[in-house]
C-alpha cells in the first residue's frame, strides 16, 4: 500500500534507521516521543491493525513482543509499557500495525 508512512519505511523509500531488524518486523524511534524512551515495533507486512489479524500472522506478534523484550534490554530498561492502540476509537492513528516501548521515567 503505498500510501501508508510505514510500509514506505519498511520498504525504505524514507529512510529511517533501524534500532533492530528481523525478517518479520522493524523498530524505529517514535518522531512525537510520549515518554523519555519511546520505540514503535512494526511489522514489515501491511496490517491494518490486531483487529485484523489472521491466524497465520502469529510469528509476527510473537517477533513483535520478542524485538520489544531486545530493545528494551539493549536500553538497560528494567520496567516499561507495552501498548497496541487499536482502531480509531483506541486511538490508533496510523493504520499499520505496530507495538508502542513505552519507558525511562525517572522512579
Ligand atoms: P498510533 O496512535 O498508535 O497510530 O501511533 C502512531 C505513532 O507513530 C505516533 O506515536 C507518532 O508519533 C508516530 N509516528 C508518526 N509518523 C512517524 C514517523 N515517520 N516515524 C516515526 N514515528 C512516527
Ligand atoms: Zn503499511
Amino acid at each position: 500500500m503505498d500510501t501508508c508512512i510505514f510500509c514506505k519505511i519498511a520498504n525504505k523509500e524514507i529512510p529511517s534507521e533501524f534500532i533492530f531488524e528481523d525478517d518479520k518486523v522493524f523498530v524505529i524511534k517514535d518522531i512525537n516521543p510520549k515518554a523519555p524512551i519511546h520505540y514503535l515495533i512494526v511489522s514489515k507486512e501491511h496490517i491494518q491493525s490486531i483487529i485484523h489479524l489472521e491466524d497465520n500472522h502469529q510469528e509476527i506478534i510473537s517477533k513483535m513482543i520478542f524485538a520489544a523484550k531486545s530493545v528494551a534490554e539493549k536500553f538497560g530498561l528494567k520496567g516499561y509499557k507495552l501498548v497496541f492502540n487499536v482502531g480509531k476509537e483506541g486511538g490508533q492513528v496510523i493504520d499499520h500495525l505496530h507495538l508502542h516501548l513505552l519507558g525511562g521515567w525517572p522512579r
